[in-house]
């Protein structure tokens, strides 16, 4: 989704509801957005983009190795700038809280803001709910489909002071 620079005018411009192609290679093909709302307002040679998404990315728990859909739903802010010579990084980061995306050739790359602000939205180990109790130690069962009775600690801990005398006695007989 690309913006002219000369589409916007001076009161800004408002997109509303409007698809973002699916332009997303590998994984990330598979992410599925909805409509996304943008208000773009000129700052000089600078673009100032506010707006919320909505994403459906599927995922797999790090835990239980169960795939899952992560439900995104996030408002954005960001700012275009012209890129500076010799610079190649989509995006950099910036003094400010406003996430700084370049542009070149006077247009604005929509579609590649929103893939970097879902990027920053995917967690590093997601997980497919809080508290996801995971694969078993044990026998490797998916504890949120079978919650199986393996001991998984070395003892409960009210058992550690017989476990202490049973050390002691063990080493008296050596
Ligand atoms: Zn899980
Ligand atoms: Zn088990």
């Amino acid at each position: 989704m690309m913006i002219r620079l000369e589409d916007i005018p001076d009161e800004g411009l408002k997109i509303e509801r409007a698809e973002i192609p699916s332009v997303f290679t590998g994984e990330e093909a598979n992410w599925g957005f909805g409509p996304v709302s943008v208000f773009l307002r000129k700052e000089g040679a600078e673009v100032v983009v506010t707006g919320t998404f909505h994403a459906r990315v599927p995922l797999t728990c790090g835990r239980c190795l169960e795939p899952f859909i992560l439900a995104l739903d996030d408002q954005v802010a960001g700012r275009f700038t012209p890129r500076p010579p010799g610079r190649a990084e989509e995006v950099a980061l910036s003094t400010d809280d406003l996430d700084v995306a370049f542009y070149d050739v006077d247009e604005i790359d929509l579609g590649a803001f929103f893939r970097a602000e879902t990027l920053l939205d995917v967690p590093m180990k997601p997980l497919c709910r809080e508290g996801c109790p995971g694969l078993c130690p044990v026998c490797g069962g998916n504890r949120n489909l079978n919650p199986c009775a393996c001991e998984t600690r070395p003892l409960d801990s009210r058992l550690a002071p017989f476990r202490a005398l049973a050390d002691r006695l063990i080493h008296q007989e050596k």
